[in-house]
């Protein structure tokens, strides 16, 4: 089955995010279990876990349907040393306040060279962090998301998430997660149905739907390949309503969070409910 939610907001504490996910109807729900902007936050309290986890099973939130997103401040590819051993700490103190809550995956942006020492370079040093990472934790997968390939980011092509995936050791807890705004800005193309058909056996050929650990539900402000990651509510982009009606009933997208970051959030219920209207019909 399909879960479906939002990236809600944790303000007050981790332990809000489940009953944020529970009022727009979410069956699935993102957060940052920390500000998002900073670069180091107080340690969870016991009492947050507790009420987080509380809260989760009373909302019926399993661990699996639950995709945690990291800061934006961290560049796991970064190519001064010092930054990236920041960098790196900052992502190990994300993988364990997810240890902490129970979760099995922490989603993030793979990296940016910033045009000092080239895309295989930078892929290579992101795969180091994530063998460093995930020697130091237990039980967490990390989960890289595509990118739209702005700036001097990495990890826009699925040949690109795929050379991360090939250079971590323990392949048993790396995955990706697709953002299709992101997609779509990178050059895959996903306004038809046999346009998503093509991209997602891409998709499928180059890394992998063993690998896809969740999905960012977003339309498109830009056309394809802007490479610019600015999102839309869906339906209101170049994307339009034929990817999410797609993605909802195609049974390669199950039992994963997929996850509305779209901008007006007044529209998370009604966005929800339109996705799960189209799995139906499926
Ligand atoms: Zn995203
Ligand atoms: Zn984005």
């Amino acid at each position: 089955m399909k879960y479906f939610g939002a990236h809600v907001s944790a303000a007050g504490g981790v332990e809000n995010a489940p009953l944020n996910a529970e009022k727009i109807g979410a069956t699935a729900f993102a957060l940052f279990t920390k500000n998002q902007r900073q670069w180091s936050a107080a340690p969870l309290k016991p009492s947050s876990i507790g009420a987080f986890e509380a809260n989760c099973r009373a909302g019926g939130y399993a661990p699996g349907v639950v995709l945690p997103h990291d800061s934006y401040l961290i560049n796991l590819g970064h190519p001064k040393d010092e930054e990236l051993k920041k960098s790196r700490a900052a992502f190990l103190d994300e993988m364990r306040r997810c240890e902490q809550l129970g979760l099995d995956r922490l989603n993030f942006h793979p990296g940016s060279d910033l045009g000092l020492i080239g895309a295989d370079r930078c892929l290579r040093l992101v795969a180091e962090s994530i063998d460093w990472a995930l020697e130091r934790t237990r039980g967490v997968t990390a989960v890289v998301e595509n990118t739209a390939g702005q700036g001097s980011n990495v990890g826009y092509s699925f040949e690109q998430l795929a050379t991360i995936l090939s250079l971590v050791k323990d392949q048993s807890r790396v995955g990706v997660c697709i953002d299709t705004c992101h997609a779509f800005a990178a050059g895959y193309d996903l306004t038809s149905d046999e346009a998503c058909e093509r991209t997602f056996d891409e998709f499928d050929r180059t890394v992998g739907f063993r690998y896809l650990r969740g999905m960012h539900l977003n339309d498109s402000m830009k056309p394809l390949g802007s490479r610019v990651d600015r999102h839309r509510n869906l339906g209101d982009g170049f994307l339009g309503m034929t990817v999410f009606r797609f993605i909802a009933r195609d049974k390669r997208f199950d039992d994963i969070p997929l996850i509305l970051e779209t901008p007006d959030e007044s529209r998370w219920p009604a966005e929800i409910e339109l996705l799960k209207s189209f799995e139906k019909e499926g």
